[in-house]
């Protein structure tokens, strides 16, 4: 399979690895970018050899989230997987559908993939980076690494995928949208917001030491226990705080709409670039 935006390869026996391929952007994500992963997951998924799916990213940055140049191509181009419809309707119906297809529905798709997945992280990982992320099962991150959500300054109330509370625990959560302060390795492993912490240059080997490590195991108990701690958070109710927190992510996009005639308020970009 031929692809722009990624790569894909096989670096150990039971480990597919899809490494994002855009470092000249910091691995922005267009819908090129997420077509691609969606489709490399799909091919790790039903692969009869492959036990462990890693994610990881070319260059110095992680990803710097989604590409804001591109905002609403033609969805003719890529092949959609869920039940979304009328992509091109105007106000908030085509953009809330292009939303909940490419973003919030692709992000829940690979979370629930039946086998574990394990994000390999270093640099930055801003905003929509976070929706690649916190999808995985397992996050190994470098020294340098770092999480944020500077969104709201867009008078948004923050990423698409709205799993903040459930990743950082409701403080952390609430100062990490309220200020947009990135969070630092040594933070991160604190709060049990990624598996380990290692020096970036052992970062690819650590990463692929853990996953022949539970490609060791057999299939079918590593997808009995991801979907038995995935139905934990379930009936917790994540998936209904994703759609509501989802909804809540609309209405701050029809609201910019009406007051600023763009989906964001154009002031937060100045807000971020001052914080950087
Ligand atoms: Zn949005």
């Amino acid at each position: 399979m031929e692809y722009e935006r990624i790569q894909y390869d096989v670096p150990a026996d039971g480990v597919a690895r899809i490494t994002l391929a855009r470092p000249e952007a910091a691995n922005a994500q267009d819908y090129l970018m997420l077509s691609e992963l969606n489709s490399a997951f799909d091919v790790a998924a039903g692969d009869d050899n492959i036990r462990v799916i890693i994610l990881a990213a070319e260059g110095r940055h992680f990803s710097s989230g989604h590409d804001l140049a591109s905002p609403n191509p033609d969805m003719g181009d890529f092949p959609t997987v869920g039940t979304q419809c009328h992509f091109d309707a105007p106000g908030a119906e085509g953009y809330m559908a292009r939303e909940a297809e490419m973003y919030l529905g692709l992000c829940w798709r690979w979370r629930n993939l039946a086998k574990p997945t394990i994000a390999q992280v270093q640099g930055k990982v801003i905003a929509g980076g976070l929706m690649l992320v916190w999808p995985m099962d397992l996050i190994v991150a470098a020294d340098d690494a770092t999480f944020s959500d500077p969104v709201v300054a867009f008078n948004v109330n923050g990423i698409e995928y709205f799993a903040h509370p459930f990743e950082a625990g409701t403080r952390l959560a609430k100062e990490m949208l309220f200020t947009g302060r990135p969070i630092g390795a040594d933070e991160l492993l604190a709060r049990g917001m990624v598996n380990r912490v290692v020096p970036r240059e052992e970062l690819e080997k650590a990463t692929l030491d853990l996953a022949s490590h539970i490609a060791m195991r057999p299939m079918f108990g590593l997808t009995l226990a991801k979907q038995s701690v995935n139905q934990a958070v379930d009936s917790m109710g994540m998936y209904s705080a994703l759609q509501a927190a989802f909804s809540l992510h609309h209405v701050g996009h029809s609201h910019n709409m009406e007051v600023h005639g763009r989906r964001i308020d154009p002031s937060g970009i100045d807000v971020i670039r001052s914080e950087a």
